[in-house]
This record gives C-alpha cells, structure tokens and sequence, in this order.
C-alpha cells in the first residue's frame, strides 16, 4: 500500500544533511578532490580545509582543535577510546565501569574488552534511568582506570550530570570518558567545564554527512591512548589512512551551523516536545520515560500499556519513528535502555522514541500525535 504522507521524526538516529553543508561539502569531491597529506597545492588546500573544520569543531564543544582526532563515526571513536586507553593503561589497573545504559557502541566494546581480561562493572539505573552516585562512588576501586558513562542517552534523552560524576571520578584518581554523540548540537556542551578525559561523537546527528565523527583526548589532564590501527601516520599516528576530506568539511560546517543556531534551535525544539507531551498525554495509558529528569529538548519516550507494539508499529506506516536505537530496531528486541529502567519485554515493545530535529514543525507533532491515538484506540477496540 503506497504511503501518501510520510514524517520523520526519528533525527536521534540521523538528520539529513543541512543544505548548506552540502554545499560546501560538493567541491571537495571534484576540483578541489586533493589527499589531505600530498605535499602540493592540492594537497595543501585539501589539508587547510580540514584543519578548518578541526576549529569549527573545537569551537562548538569549546575545547582544542589539537584534542581531536577524526574517526568514521562516534562508534569507531567509541573503540579507539576504550581499546586504546585500557591497553595503554593495563599496568595502572584492569577495572572499568560503565552503566546498563549505554548505547551498543560502548556496551559491546567493553565486552569485548572483557575477553581480553579487563573486569567490567555495569551501573544499574532506576526508573527514570539515572545512576545512583553512592553506588558509583563505591564501585571505584584503585583498580578501576576508567569510568565511561554518556551524556545523553539516545533512546530516553535522558541526561547524565556529568559535572558531579567528574568530580567523584576525578576525586578517586580514575579517568572519565563520555559518549556525547546524541548532546552534541541540541544542549551546550562545554567540554572544557565537564573535564572529560575523553569524548566521542559523530556529524551524521548534527546535519553533517554519515561516516565521519572524533574522539576528544584532553591535553592538559595528559590522557594517553594507544592507535589501535597501523600505517601512514595521518591524524598524529592515532587513527592512519587517508582522511575523509569531503565528510570531515561537512562535519565542520555542520558544527559552525550548530554553534550559530544552538539556542534558537533547542528553545523552539523543546516548545514542540512539550507540546507533543501535552497530546500523548491525552492517550489513556501513556507514560512518557524519564519525565521526570533533565532531559534532551528533541526526544519523547512514550510507552502505551496493554499494547502490542510491532502491531502498532506496523500501523503507524506514515511516521518515522523507533523502537530502541537505529542500530538494533530492526532486530525486534526489547530495549536494553527501557529494560534496565525495570519495564517488561511488552512495555519495552510497546514503547516510541520520537525525536524531533530542524524541519519539525507544529504540523507534524500534531499529526503524529493525532495519528499514534487513532491507532492504539483501533488496537485496543480490536481487542475487546
Ligand atoms: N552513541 C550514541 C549515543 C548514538 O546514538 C550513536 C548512533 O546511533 C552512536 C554512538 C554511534 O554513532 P555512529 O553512527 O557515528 O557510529
């Protein structure tokens, strides 16, 4: 059945790329196609184009252009960060924590770090999907070398406070690393003020283009890591091979957009999420997850009671909305996020993560919100 309207309203699990990056992006394909490390005019203007998308960046998270190096996405800095730090830092103690939360990037890196003898500690969270601080604090042994906990989750919008768990990580003589990709471009983040040691993210969630993201390594509290790939040298030996010059230019762009329009664009983004709560609201037995905390402006977690959630799901062919994060909706599990906030397999089925970005407007939440009702009504009047 053909779909005659069709919304996006899932920009937690990427955004188109803004017209204006495009733009600057399309020349580095043709004329000005140069490899970043050629000693020639090419070469040169190829590199100073990078070197300017390095300071746009720096300048949105407020921190050095030297303390970031490009990787192809937030998941590949995720790995780079935990690999090559735990290696690098083996003989200092073999304990890292991270919490239940985490987005798969994390998650399946430290398990993956587990079979090479590292001891990892999973955070519980309660209902809302914050971490106890006590429990935090406690489970920090002078083994424990690395605390890596997100800044907002994907799923929830759930935001962490990064700044207190600085200061109980720091105060215990452990390194902090966070997952910033979903913050990034929708709340100010000041990586300088939060003291991470490391950071990762990605452009493909700010407007920029797919397959380009950094890892953050912070000069002055002397984080070292390990390259955990070999060969020409390109990003200070740290991640080699031949930069991605068209993706890291839309990836600068992307992030002088997001700089400029940060607080117009989370002000009128939080109005429509609020706004899309008030409707939800009006369904009998939604509940929107993590209500109750600080919370990104874009994202609503909404879960229907006594729904069967791929029915509806299937029924709601004209919006872009998700179960869980985009890497592992297709697979039909429950969401480890909802599951680990103590919601059973069915409630964690029955839950939308509906993300608003740039081209939402009050049209679409309505007619999203209009639509979702129409059908838990039609599913559960199917059931009687
Ligand atoms: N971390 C979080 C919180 C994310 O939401 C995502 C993307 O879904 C990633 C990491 C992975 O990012 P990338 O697609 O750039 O590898």
């Amino acid at each position: 059945m053909p779909v005659e309207k069709k919304i996006y309203l899932d920009y937690n699990a990427t955004t188109p790329v803004d017209s204006r990056v495009l733009d600057e992006i399309l020349p580095y394909f043709t004329e000005k196609f140069g490899n970043a490390s050629s000693d020639h005019v090419f070469g040169w203007d190829a590199e100073e184009a990078v070197e300017t998308s390095r300071e746009r960046i720096a300048n949105l998270l407020q921190c050095k252009p030297t303390e970031l190096t490009f990787t192809s996405g937030a998941t590949e800095a995720a790995n780079l960060a935990l690999f090559g730090f735990c290696e690098k830092n083996r003989s200092k103690g073999r304990h890292i924590i991270t919490c239940k939360t985490e987005h798969k990037a994390v998650l399946d890196t430290v398990k993956a770090l587990q079979k090479r003898g590292f001891q990892v500690s999973f955070l519980n969270v309660d209902s809302e999907g914050n971490i106890d601080l006590n429990e935090l604090e406690n489970s920090i042994t002078s083994e424990t070398i690395l605390v890596c906990l997100m800044l907002a989750n994907n799923e929830t919008g759930l935001i962490h406070p990064l700044r207190k768990i600085e200061k109980i990580v720091h105060s215990k003589g452990s390194k902090l690393m966070s997952d910033i990709t979903q913050a990034v471009g929708k709340i100010q983040v000041d990586i300088g003020q939060l003291n991470l040691d490391l950071a990762v993210f990605s452009s493909h969630k700010i407007y920029g283009p797919k397959g380009v993201g950094a890892l953050y390594i912070n000069k002055k509290n002397k984080v070292e890591i390990e390259p955990q790939v070999f060969g020409g040298g390109q990003e200070k030996a740290l991640r080699p091979g031949t930069l991605n010059v068209p993706g890291i230019v839309g990836f600068g762009k992307a992030s002088e957009i997001a700089f400029s329009e940060l607080e117009e664009q989370s002000t009128r983004s939080e109005e429509l999420r609020i706004k899309l709560e008030e409707l939800l609201g009006s369904i009998e037995g939604a509940q929107i997850n993590s209500k109750n905390s600080q919370r990104l402006p874009n994202t609503v977690n909404v879960t229907f009671e006594n729904i069967d959630g791929t029915q509806l799901l299937r029924r709601l062919n004209s919006l872009a909305v998700s179960r869980g994060s985009a890497c592992t909706s297709n697979t039909v599990q429950p969401s480890h996020v909802l599951k680990a906030m103590g919601l059973s397999d069915e409630q964690a089925l029955a839950s939308l993560r509906i993300s608003l970005g740039r081209n939402t407007n009050f049209a679409d939440i309505k007619f999203a919100a209009d639509e979702i009702k129409a059908q838990v009504t039609m599913l559960r009047t199917a059931k009687v």
